[in-house]
């Protein structure tokens, strides 16, 4: 029920767990995280509290690497479990996908995989989104997400990586709320404001159907039709 990504000079783990922590209260049962370590996405993800992933993963400093998502996992399709939580992935491709929402049309869409000779290894309406970006996906991730977009129904807030693009982090989002912001030598995207507040006070408020590409130290925002849009960030004066 809560998303964070990062990409930057600083190691990305410790950064998603403490990001996860302050959107606790949106409440969870499975956490987890995929981490590209320089070669490889890696995954670790556990039914249970953020102290499971931390204990998996001694607090971050098992999985190096600069750029990464992280979820907190509020089950509405599959029960909560380990293969369950997020994140969801994508093994031909190399594609990792964290979802808040809900795909309302992904029995449709799992079914129409599933003929393609797609094999579903979860229960949750999230796994369509990983192969349907592997579907459409062929060198050019930002063509691949409006691909999607056009595709699913339902509410939804992603972060995505791309093993072969380990330069850039994606984000989307539709009825389901996201932010992000420029910290000190990186970038950050989160549900909601508190899970950045200690890197930035220097949000931008994604709108519906808005998509962003982050780098270490640069940030675009585009329609569903690959345009570009102008956006205005806004200085967060309070404290949690
Ligand atoms: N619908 C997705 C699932 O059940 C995402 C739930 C959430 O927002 O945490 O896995």
């Amino acid at each position: 029920c809560g998303i964070v990504g990062y990409i930057g000079n600083q190691q990305a783990a410790p950064i998603l767990l403490d990001g996860l922590s302050k959107l606790e209260y949106r409440g969870y049962d499975s956490a987890g995280m995929a981490i590209y370590n320089g070669e490889t996405i890696e995954m670790v993800k556990s039914r249970g509290r953020l102290k499971v992933l931390n204990e998996l993963t001694h607090a971050g400093e098992t999985l190096p690497g600069m750029l990464g998502i992280g979820h907190t996992r509020w089950a509405t399709h599959g029960s909560p479990s380990d293969i369950n939580a997020h994140p969801h992935f994508n093994k031909a491709k190399n594609i990792a996908v964290v979802h808040n929402g809900i795909i309302e049309n992904y029995l449709k869409l799992k079914k129409k995989l599933e003929k393609k000779g797609y094999e579903f290894v979860s229960e949750t309406d999230t796994e369509v989104i990983a192969h349907l970006l592997d579907y459409y996906y062929d060198g050019n991730p930002l063509q691949a997400v409006t691909k999607i977009m056009h595709r699913m129904e339902g509410s939804y807030a992603l972060g995505i990586i791309f093993q072969d693009h380990p330069e850039e982090l994606y984000a989307v989002r539709k009825d389901s709320p996201l932010i992000v912001g420029h910290t000190d030598g990186g970038s950050i995207l989160a549900s909601d404001v508190p899970a950045v507040l200690k890197y930035t006070r220097n949000v931008y408020f994604i709108e519906n159907e808005e998509i962003v590409r982050m780098t270490a130290d640069s940030m675009e925002f585009f329609t569903v039709d690959e345009e570009p849009v102008e956006k205005e960030s806004t200085w967060i004066e309070w404290d949690v």
